[in-house]
């Protein structure tokens, strides 16, 4: 038996949602259940990925079926395609497995000819309605067809509005309505070189033909790729009999959630036009009147409509976006879907739903995606506001801000202590843009990825932040950058947005992040099925209270080089670095050890009792030194000035800097790698670890101190720097007389930290996977720069599909860890194994360090309530 292309209606349900599409399997359910569906049938996603893939032809057998459906249709209305006096007419719509925006348009009233045109005007007994239906259907057909442009259309309504003198199209009279439908006819043969066609069955060939075409436009590619639907599911088309909301003042159409979409709240919400076509609600020409007006304007077709929504939403125990016609005061459902929504409101629908035993709590978890979480807590653009993107970076830290530019660190804390609300704009930041960063709204880098220092930072502020982009050219010199031709000064207001990496002249309005009851509570339930823990890394003990009001179980990365970039605490570091002799440098870490003692102190008491994993200093020491080229130009100003002490000063920096510069730093001299060449750094850090964990102990804190080692590729180095620190430890008892209990442990974020996993693991009491690093290593791409060069044209090319910074790579990276936690739980059966690089942070991964069972994942405090319910799902099988 040939293969069965095409459903009727009746002959499909909601379950053959990947045969006949989302909107197909929806149809056919309603017109099972008996509702006012108009009827019609769908044709497979299996027919368009055959229509693909052979050419773009369709079987023979297809055309036959198609035939077959209209007959049966013919049938059931009593019409026919091309009739003298009941002529059939239908709406041709795409319908994927998924939604998905980007697909053709609806073509609506197909069927119309010079014919069907008269019988029309004849049943309907006004040919104004039914010349207007036969232009709009071969401007939709012209343009989502042939692709003929759609303001060579408009151009002509616009002259025929001026010559009637009359502001709408609703009121062009039939005269002028003729010539449009001329004119369009013509339009059409110069621009396809082709009649408009006039029988009916080659109308819907073509428009069929169209819709599977259109599976493969960019715009639907790109949209795919952006949110990860396969290219292999293809699209159905729906056909289905036209009921007519423009036949007069006793007809409509309109759309209605079953609940508001914007805040959740349980009521009809919606929009309709009186005498008017589908696309007219939606094309914003004409204002349309919210649904109560409909309860007073059309009370039975009202209270119709609300019941059948209450039925829908029970049955699909979901909010359904219901799209609804009524011809001379019979209402029709023409489609039904799950309604879209605000973060906000998908929260609070979830647990309305849940706790009106609509829906399990599970159901409630899953119904909420993390990224929506996300959103929630952070200041996002006004989806109603009117955006103008100039360009578009990296979604480096989420959120939205507008503020005035500036180009240095020291201008924005100027203007930021002034009050004034700044963006940081830079090529890319390094530790010394700190105090410019805390102070700033936001931060825009026209270089460096999503690990990079600008976006690592930013997130753990919760700042926003799009990083590297590239057509924004700054140049910090002169104040200013360009972006495609246009000039920005320093002192001009622009917006950003983090959530999706855009950039935005003047100021967007933004609205508030939210956190409600709701939240809190689908968090709770989170919480009670997850598995994995879920930490912070935070570095202040600022951060470290923020995170615990999150719902963090603890820090599990605090990066102690953030502690040495305070700004009064920078020259003291430098001094230390710059030292010569051993005797100078250990007089300023002596000055380093009371403030570190003191941020360790507050961060324990954040915590009182949770795991604080401190690592000792990870970046090369250059990172804390001001720029190579920037000291060159301050000894050429000095030379020139003659001023020989300042000179020399430089001179000395100048080699200092040359001396620590290196090729490729981040595989350079850095981690534990400065701990066994510079102990003296690490036994201070130790040290001050220590004594606030006896000062903590003293006040009644409990505490738990972690010391992490970074950067360990060769078990002896853990060994070596374990001895150290158990050193330090004993002495700091003895001298104070408490005693406290401590783990040292290391970060595995290098292959061979991950091969020899089993070696390292005789020296660990706990691992911690270092993503970033280990995905730096692991592909040999740089971290700072890769994104700014070429992950955009690998994605795009699809060499790659995820960015790896973003979302770990199992294949590669993920192998290796899992090598690492076999190996290493291989020594010691319970060691604690967590992750605290990004992607700790980032919903898929987390579902991959479920499955591989680590004890945590540690993400910025703000990602905190991201990742307990990305952990939930991962619990709940629904991250693969
Ligand atoms: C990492 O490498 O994943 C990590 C957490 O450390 P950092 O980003 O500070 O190098
Ligand atoms: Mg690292």
């Amino acid at each position: 038996m040939a293969k069965k292309f095409v459903f009727l209606f009746e002959e499909g349900n909601k379950n053959k949602k990947n045969l006949l599409g989302g909107k197909g399997a929806n149809i056919a359910e309603m017109t099972r259940r008996g509702l006012p569906v108009p009827p019609g049938f769908t044709l497979t996603t299996e027919l368009c990925n055959y229509f693909l893939s052979h050419g773009r032809k369709l079987p023979k057998d297809a055309y036959v079926q198609v035939r077959k459906a209209v007959r049966a249709l013919e049938k059931k209305t009593g019409r026919k395609f091309g009739s003298k006096t009941r002529p059939l007419l239908v709406s041709v719509r795409s319908g994927a497995p998924v939604s998905m925006p980007g697909m053709m348009d609806t073509i609506l009233n197909l069927g119309l000819n010079d014919v069907t045109l008269n019988a029309l005007a004849r049943e309907t007994k006004d040919r104004r309605f039914a010349l207007d239906s036969y232009r709009r259907f071969i401007q939709m057909f012209a343009s989502v067809v042939m692709e003929v442009p759609h303001d060579v259309f408009e151009k002509v309504l616009e002259k025929q509005r001026n010559a009637a003198k009359v502001k709408s199209d609703s009121e062009l009279k039939e005269k002028h309505l003729e010539k449009v439908v001329a004119e369009y006819k013509r339009i059409y043969k110069t621009r396809t070189k082709s009649a408009f066609p006039s029988s009916p069955s080659k109308q819907l060939d073509l428009a069929i033909k169209a819709v599977f075409n259109s599976w493969n436009i960019k715009r639907a590619r790109t949209y795919r790729r952006l949110n990860g639907i396969s290219d292999d599911l293809g699209t159905g088309v729906n056909v289905q009999a036209m009921v007519f909301g423009n036949t007069g003042f006793n007809s409509g159409t309109g759309v209605v959630f079953t609940r508001n979409p914007a805040n959740g709240k349980k009521e009809l919400y919606g929009e309709y036009l009186i005498n008017a076509q589908g696309e007219e609600v939606v094309a914003g020409i004409r204002t349309p009147k919210p649904i109560v007006k409909l309860k007073k304007e059309f009370p039975a077709v009202y209270a119709r409509l609300l019941k059948i929504a209450k039925r829908l939403e029970r049955f699909y125990r979901e909010v359904q976006d219901i799209e609804f016609t009524f011809d001379n005061g019979k209402l029709f459902i023409l489609q039904t879907r799950d309604g879209k929504r605000t973060a906000n409101a998908a929260v609070k629908i979830a647990v309305d739903l849940c706790v009106e035993g609509v829906i399990s709590r599970k159901d409630a978890i899953l119904r909420v995606s993390p990224e929506q979480i996300s959103m929630l807590l952070h200041r996002q653009i006004d989806p109603d506001a009117k955006v103008r993107v100039v360009a578009t970076g990296l979604a480096a830290s989420p959120g939205a801000a507008c503020g005035t530019v500036v180009f240095d660190a020291d201008e924005a804390e100027k203007r930021g202590e002034k009050g004034d609300s700044v963006l940081l704009v830079r090529p890319e930041t390094a530790p010394d843009d700190i105090h410019g960063m805390v102070a700033a709204q936001g931060i825009l880098t026209s270089r460096g990825g999503l690990t990079s220092h600008a976006a690592v930072v930013a997130r753990g502020m919760g700042k926003p932040c799009v990083a590297g982009c590239g057509d924004v050219k700054i140049s910090p010199r002169r104040k200013q950058f360009t972006v495609n031709g246009i000039t920005v000064k320093r002192g001009d207001v622009i917006t950003i947005d983090g959530t999706a990496g855009r950039v935005m002249l003047g100021e967007v309005k933004t609205i508030e992040p939210k956190i409600t009851n709701e939240v809190k509570t689908l968090l709770k339930w989170a919480d009670a099925v997850r598995k994995l823990g879920v930490r912070a890394n935070a570095d202040t003990p600022k951060d470290a209270k923020r995170a615990r009001e999150f719902g963090a179980e603890g820090i599990g990365l605090c990066r102690t080089e953030h502690m040495f970039m305070e700004k009064s605490r920078l020259p003291i570091v430098k001094k230390m670095i710059i030292a010569k002799k051993y005797g100078a440098r250990r007089r300023e870490l002596e000055k380093l050890r009371p403030m570190q003692l003191h941020d360790f102190f507050g961060i324990f008491k954040a915590m009182d009792g949770l795991p604080v994993i401190i690592r000792l200093l990870d970046p090369p020491l250059h990172e804390f030194l001001p720029n190579r080229r920037a000291i060159a130009r301050e000894i050429s100003k000095l030379e020139m000035q003659n001023k020989p002490k300042e000179l020399e000063k430089k001179k000395a920096l100048y080699r200092v800097v040359s001396d620590l510069s290196e090729s490729n730093p981040m595989l350079g001299h850095r981690g534990c790698r400065l701990g066994i060449s510079h102990p003296e750094i690490y036994e201070m850090q130790v040290h001050a670890i220590f004594e606030a964990a006896v000062k903590a102990k003293r006040t009644g804190i409990k505490v738990k101190p972690y010391v992490m080692i970074p950067l360990v590729g060769v078990a002896e180095e853990l060994r070596v720097l374990r001895e150290m620190a158990e050193k330090v430890a004993k002495e700091v008892m003895r001298k104070t007389g408490v005693k406290f209990s401590y783990k040292i442990g290391t970060m595995i974020e290098l292959p061979r930290g991950c091969t020899n996993a089993g070696e390292i693991a005789k020296y660990a009491d706990f691992f911690s996977f270092g993503t970033n690093d280990l995905t730096q290593t692991v592909f040999g791409y740089s971290r700072d720069d890769v994104e700014a060069k070429f992950i955009g044209v690998y994605m795009d090319r699809q060499i790659i599909r995820e960015n790896p910074f973003e979302t770990l790579d199992q294949s590669g990276v993920g192998e290796l860890i899992k090598i690492a936690v076999k190996r290493g739980r291989g020594t010691k059966k319970d060691l604690d194994i967590g992750i605290c690089g990004e992607h700790g942070g980032d919903a898929k991964s987390i579902g991959f360090f479920h499955k591989i069972g680590l004890k945590y994942v540690s993400c910025s405090p703000f990602r905190v309530p991201v990742a307990r319910l990305a952990a939930a799902h991962a619990a709940l099988g629904a991250i693969k």
